[in-house]
C-alpha cells in the first residue's frame, strides 16, 4: 500500500465499519478502510435479526430480495409454564453477508477505498499503523468489533458480560415433520419459537422456518455463568431434529452485553459498533446499532463536529437506552426459566414489553394492563418486586445519562455513579 493520507482510516469493514465508510466518503471526506480478513469475510456471515426502524434512522434502504429472509415473524416467547406472543414486531430476518456487502459496495460507489487483508497494529500521533502500512489520517474509526484493534484502553470485559451465541441456515430435509414440530409448540409455520431460559436466564433457543426450504436456528447463553455455550446448545438441537438437513451457512461467536463503554472516543480514535459495545443488551443485538452510531458520527463530523462531539450526543441520545437494557439483562440472569414463565402467565411481562425489548425500545405500558399487572404483583411479590427495581434503577440511569458530562475530566466519576446506579 502506498502511503495514503486520508480524512478517516476506518479498522474494520463490518456493518459499522463500512456504514461508517459510506456515510463519511458521501458527506465528502476522503476514507480508507482496513479489513484483516478479505473483504467478502468481513463482519458477521450468518442471519441477524435487525429491526427497520434502525434502517430507516440510519439512512439505509431496508433489505429486498435474498438479503431479506422475510419478517417480521410472530414470535411465541415459551418458557415452562407461561408463553407469550409478539405479533406485530418490528424486527425483519437479514442475510448478514449481502447487507455487509451492499454498505461496502455504497461506501466504494461514494469513493471510498477498501484494503483487505490489512491488520491495524497501532496508531501515533496523524498515523494508522497497518500490517500493509502507515496511513497519515485525521481521524481513526475503530470498528473492529470484540476484542479487535484495541487503540482507545478500553476496560476489559467481564466474562459474565459475554453472550456466546450461534446462528445457522438449514436445508429443511422433512418439511411435514417441520411443521409438526412448530404445531407441537402450537406455533404456525410462518411464526418464530422463541424458548427462553433454557440455558440459564439470559438464554434463548429461536427457531423459525424461512420458507418451505430454509430453516433458521439462532441460541446464545452466557457460559461464564455455567450454561453451555450457544454452539454447544445448537449442535444439540440440530442432532435432536431430524427434520433439519444442510447447513447452508452460519457461524457464532461473542457478544458483549455490558453497557457502552463510557469513553467511546479521544481526539484521534472513536469506537463503533462491538469495538464500543455499542451492543443492546437484552438480546445481543448490534446491527442497528452500530449503523445508527456511524450516521451520528458522519453527520458530526461533516458539520464541523469532533469525536467528542459525537461521544457526547451518542451517549445523551442512545447510551441511556443501552443501558437500561443492561440492567435488565442483569436481572434477567438472576432469574430461572419458571420464574420466566411466571413472569408471562401472570401478564407481568406481556407482549406489548417484549415488543419494545425486540424493537429495542422503552416499553410503554399500557394503562388497560394495569389491573393484570396489580394481580401479577400480589400473585408474585418477590418477581414482581424484583421486575420493579430494575425498571426504577432504569429511569435514574436514563436521567443521568441524559447529563454526560461534556467535560472529559468529569466522566469517570459519572461513570461511578451509573456503576452504582446498576447495583
Ligand atoms: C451468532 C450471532 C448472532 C447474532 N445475532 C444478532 C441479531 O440477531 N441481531 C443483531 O443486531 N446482532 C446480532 N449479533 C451481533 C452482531 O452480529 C454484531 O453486533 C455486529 O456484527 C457488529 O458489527 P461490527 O461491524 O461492529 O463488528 P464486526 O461484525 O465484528 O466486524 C468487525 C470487523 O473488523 C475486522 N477487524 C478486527 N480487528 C481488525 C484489525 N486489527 N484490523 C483490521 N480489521 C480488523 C474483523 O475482521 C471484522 O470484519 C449476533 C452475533 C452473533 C455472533
Amino acid at each position: 500500500m502506498q502511503h495514503p493520507s486520508v480524512d478517516v482510516a476506518i479498522i474494520g469493514a463490518g456493518t459499522s465499519g463500512a456504514a461508517a465508510a459510506a456515510f463519511l466518503a458521501e458527506r465528502g471526506l476522503t476514507v480508507l478502510c482496513l479489513e484483516r480478513r478479505a473483504l467478502d469475510e468481513a463482519g458477521a456471515r450468518w442471519v441477524n435479526g435487525v429491526p427497520r426502524a434502525s434502517f430507516h434512522a440510519a439512512g439505509v434502504d431496508l433489505p429486498q430480495g435474498d438479503e431479506h429472509l422475510g419478517g417480521p415473524h410472530p414470535a411465541h416467547m415459551i418458557a415452562p409454564g407461561g408463553r407469550a406472543a409478539v405479533h406485530d414486531h418490528d424486527v425483519i430476518d437479514v442475510d448478514m453477508r449481502r447487507l455487509v456487502a451492499r454498505l461496502q459496495a455504497r461506501a466504494a460507489a461514494a469513493g471510498a477505498r477498501f484494503v483487505e487483508g490489512a491488520t491495524a497494529l497501532g496508531r501515533d500521533r496523524g498515523v494508522l499503523r497497518t500490517s500493509a502500512g502507515p496511513v497519515r489520517c485525521r481521524w481513526i474509526v475503530d470498528a473492529s468489533g470484540l476484542g479487535g484493534a484495541g487503540l482507545l484502553g478500553t476496560p476489559a470485559l467481564a466474562r459474565e458480560d459475554l453472550c456466546a451465541a450461534a446462528q445457522e441456515v438449514r436445508e429443511i430435509a422433512d418439511l411435514p415433520a417441520a411443521r409438526a414440530f412448530f404445531a407441537a409448540h402450537g406455533v404456525g409455520p410462518g411464526e418464530a419459537i422463541v424458548q427462553v431460559g433454557v440455558a440459564g436466564g439470559f438464554s434463548v433457543l429461536n427457531v423459525k422456518l424461512f420458507d418451505d426450504h430454509r430453516a433458521g436456528v439462532l441460541t446464545g447463553s452466557i457460559p461464564a455463568l455455567g450454561h453451555p455455550s450457544g454452539k454447544a446448545m445448537l449442535d444439540e438441537f440440530v442432532a435432536a431434529q431430524p427434520w433439519l438437513g444442510r447447513r447452508l451457512f452460519g457461524g457464532a461467536g461473542p457478544i458483549p452485553l455490558r453497557r457502552p463503554f463510557d469513553r467511546l472516543a479521544d481526539d484521534q480514535v472513536v469506537l463503533l459498533g462491538d469495538a464500543g459495545c455499542q451492543v443492546f443488551p437484552a438480546h445481543g443485538s448490534g446491527v442497528g446499532a452500530g449503523m445508527i452510531a456511524a450516521r451520528l458520527l458522519a453527520d458530526t463530523l461533516a458539520t464541523g463536529g469532533s469525536l467528542r462531539d459525537y461521544e457526547v450526543a451518542w451517549q445523551r441520545r442512545h447510551g441511556g437506552l443501552h443501558a437500561t437494557f443492561d440492567v435488565v439483562r442483569r436481572w434477567n440472569v438472576t432469574v430461572d426459566a419458571a420464574a420466566l414463565g411466571r413472569a408471562f402467565a401472570t401478564g407481568l411481562v406481556d407482549a406489548d414489553v417484549l415488543r419494545a425489548g425486540l424493537d429495542q425500545a422503552l416499553p410503554r405500558v399500557a394503562p388497560r394492563t394495569l389491573p393484570t399487572k396489580a394481580r401479577a404483583l400480589l400473585a408474585s411479590p418477590a418477581l414482581a418486586g424484583g421486575i420493579a427495581r430494575t425498571l426504577a434503577r432504569g429511569a435514574a440511569i436514563r436521567a443521568l445519562y441524559a447529563t454526560y458530562p461534556r467535560d472529559p475530566d468529569r466522566v469517570a466519576a459519572w461513570g461511578r455513579r451509573v456503576d452504582w446506579l446498576a447495583g
